[in-house]
């Protein structure tokens, strides 16, 4: 499947969820059989060489995506969650965003010291949520190899954000 005909299974909801954004819904692209086999293999042709031990997922698209990418690779799969919704000890970080602040979490010793790494998200926009999540990983001794997103906003600045602070970061479809 070429480039395009991928990118035109991703759908634009205007005014969500506020006025003025035009959110970027991939449930179109998931629900399309070839078009989740040719991101995930895209996905996984750029993550392949880069051999990570773990591919870390942030809530909740990365989940489905990183997932994917983790079986695609015969690699485990560790979740990045929101405040509050894993069961066991956690390690997290606070977060700024345009209005307030967030906190991630993830399980304590799930990422064993030294860990490389792969990071995952559907979507990457400013790059404040995969750099807390990058921030978060390092902070646990992990290197990030990389951050992956199957799309990316360039006009926001998220991926050279993330290369600012030395995180190698790409997108599928831009
Ligand atoms: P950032 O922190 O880079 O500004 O925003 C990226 C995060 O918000 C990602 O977790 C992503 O899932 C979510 N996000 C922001 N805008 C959109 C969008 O238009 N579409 C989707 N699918 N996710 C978005």
């Amino acid at each position: 499947m070429s480039i395009d005909s991928l990118t035109a299974l991703v759908r634009t909801i205007p005014d969500f969820p506020k006025p003025g954004i035009q959110f970027r819904d991939i449930t179109t692209l998931l629900a399309d059989a070839g078009g989740l086999r040719e991101l995930v293999d895209r996905m996984a042709d750029v993550a392949r060489p880069l051999d990570p031990d773990l591919i870390v997922g942030i809530e909740a698209r990365g989940f489905i995506l990183g997932a994917a990418l983790a079986l695609s690779l015969g690699k485990g799969f560790v979740p990045v969650r929101k405040a509050g919704k894993l069961p066991g000890r956690t390690v997290g970080i606070d977060y700024v965003l345009e209005y307030g602040t967030d906190r991630l979490e993830m399980h304590e010793g799930q990422v064993p010291d030294g860990a490389r790494v792969l990071l995952v998200d559907d979507l990457i926009a400013t790059g404040g949520t995969a750099l807390a999540a990058a921030q978060l990983l390092r902070e646990q001794g992990a290197s990030v190899l990389m951050a992956l997103f199957a799309i990316d906003l360039p006009d926001l600045g998220g991926i050279a954000a993330l290369e600012a602070d030395g995180v190698a970061a790409a997108a599928i479809i831009a």
